[in-house]
């Protein structure tokens, strides 16, 4: 394990201010950011900062670390389909659980975030060593990390609306009261805000979660003051069961079971009307901007331009990585800024890159409830920093150091990165764990694949298309 220097002082570095940018030093001392200023004492080891750019690092608000051994297979079919597909062929151990995770955290490192929100796939019957598996890959890894345990209490095909149709599901093969008894352990064992790994509540959402565990969710958050996380009507099969299942639409439902506020972060939020929207305004819920996942599905487009215009904290998650298929954040900062410029004729109301940078930093850790501790280049934050190479083929020839960021395609551009003020990345290279030894066992542990048939899509496909009119 490489030594870190507890101070240090980032020189020469290229800074965005209000309008421009600047040239200062920037102080670290014991992980947070001690003075930002033109010409400081040097405080402990000096990092030569010229020709980079620094800025806070992004959080990956949304993914589920384990799909990553599944990416590039998945059949082109929608959520519904498609996780019935993801669930026949996941056959999960522990190893691979430890090994996607590591994996998703360098991914996420080596595009700009600094911290990852894992809605993490539980293996059956081993649930807790699933979280503890990730919870130390996470820790060796170094990055922030928010486990985000993946529950629901009712079996899958009861994610589909009926329709006209009378459908019998499966009860769920575990009850409700274990599963919360399952993540309040959790939270015992391993949420550690201090030390950068943090317990979430994560009702995966109201298609497959009964109220019981939503209450239950919200008791543990409130007595453990945890964040919550869910996903929230990514399809408009999710919109119709919510009609189904409530007789209102899912917003209004979890707003009136008390599961929305400031510390609640939703998934997707591809179709909610514009009343829903003033809720989430109101209850300052912050939405998880998912858009290389929503194109992948066919899920739609998030109505991001009119969540940001009514006031909804908006942040970028890359999703699974069966639904993506990748964890560069950069890209889904990009197309989830630029796709909503077909949405609205009124170019005033886009976003601009440097707005994206900030949805990205400031905007995830306001969703995590951390606003006062990171986000942003603030005296006093954490330092959880990100130094970008401008002189990268890819970042030249130089104009604007945000704009070729965001808007280009870059890659291999960050030279450094920290967490709390401890190097992860030096000189374009995550230190903290042999990613050599990772791409070996990634290698070894799977095999050239093509076609495959799931038995579950084969039997709920019928009834999909009739349910959705196709
Ligand atoms: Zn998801």
């Amino acid at each position: 394990m490489v030594q870190t220097p507890a101070k240090f002082t980032i020189q020469n570095v290229l800074i965005p201010t209000d309008h421009v940018y600047a040239f200062v030093d920037v102080q670290i001392v014991d992980g947070k950011i001690a003075a930002i200023a033109p010409h400081l004492n040097v405080i402990g080891t000096a990092i030569d900062g010229r020709n980079k750019l620094l800025l806070p690092g992004f959080v990956n608000a949304h993914t589920h670390s384990s799909e990553m051994w599944q990416r590039g297979i998945m059949s082109v079919l929608p959520l519904e389909l498609w996780l019935a597909e993801l669930y026949d062929f996941a056959p999960l151990d522990v190893e691979k659980v430890y090994l996607s995770a590591l994996g998703t955290a360098v991914e996420t490192l080596l595009s700009g975030g600094t911290s990852v929100v894992d809605h993490l796939v539980l293996i059956p019957g081993q649930e807790l060593e699933t979280i503890a598996t990730a919870v130390r890959a996470y820790r060796e890894v170094g990055i922030r990390a928010f486990v985000a345990p993946l529950i629901q209490d009712e079996s899958i095909t009861a994610g589909i609306p009926s329709g006209e149709s009378a459908q019998t599901h499966e009860p769920y093969f575990r009850s409700t009261a274990a599963t919360l008894e399952i993540i309040e352990e959790a939270v015992r064992q391993f949420h550690r805000p201090d030390e950068g790994m943090n317990i979430l509540v994560a009702p995966t959402g109201i298609q497959l979660c009964t109220d019981a565990l939503f209450a239950g969710c919200i008791e543990l958050s409130d007595r453990y003051n945890l964040c919550r996380h869910s996903h929230l009507l990514e399809t408009k099969a999710q919109e119709k069961l919510a009609q189904e299942k409530y007789g209102c639409t899912a917003v209004a439902h979890l707003k009136r079971i008390g599961y929305l506020g400031d510390r609640t972060s939703l998934a997707h939020c591809v179709w909610l009307t514009d009343t829903d929207i003033n809720i989430l305004a109101e209850t300052q819920s912050t939405v998880v901007h998912n858009p290389l996942s929503n194109l992948r599905l066919g899920s739609g487009i998030a109505p991001i331009l009119k969540y940001r215009q009514a006031g909804v904290n908006v942040t970028f998650g890359c999703d699974g990585a069966s639904s993506n298929d990748s964890q560069d954040l950069l890209e889904a900062i990009k197309i989830g800024s630029i796709l909503h410029n077909v949405t609205d004729l009124d170019y005033q109301h886009w976003i601009t890159p440097k707005q994206a940078v900030e949805m990205a930093s400031l905007g995830g850790v306001k969703g995590l409830n951390l606003a006062e501790e990171l986000g942003s280049l603030t005296v006093g934050k954490k330092a959880d920093l990100v130094l970008y190479d401008l002189t990268n083929l890819s970042l030249l020839p130089r104009t604007d150091p945000i704009g070729l960021l965001v808007l280009g395609r870059p890659s291999h551009v960050v030279n450094s990165a920290w967490v709390n003020g401890k190097q992860i990345i030096t000189d374009g290279k995550v230190i903290t764990i042999n990613v050599d030894q990772l791409r070996q066992e990634l290698f070894n542990l799977s095999q050239w694949e093509t076609k495959r048939k799931s038995q579950t899509v084969a039997q709920l496909e019928l009834h999909y298309r009739q349910v959705m009119g196709l």
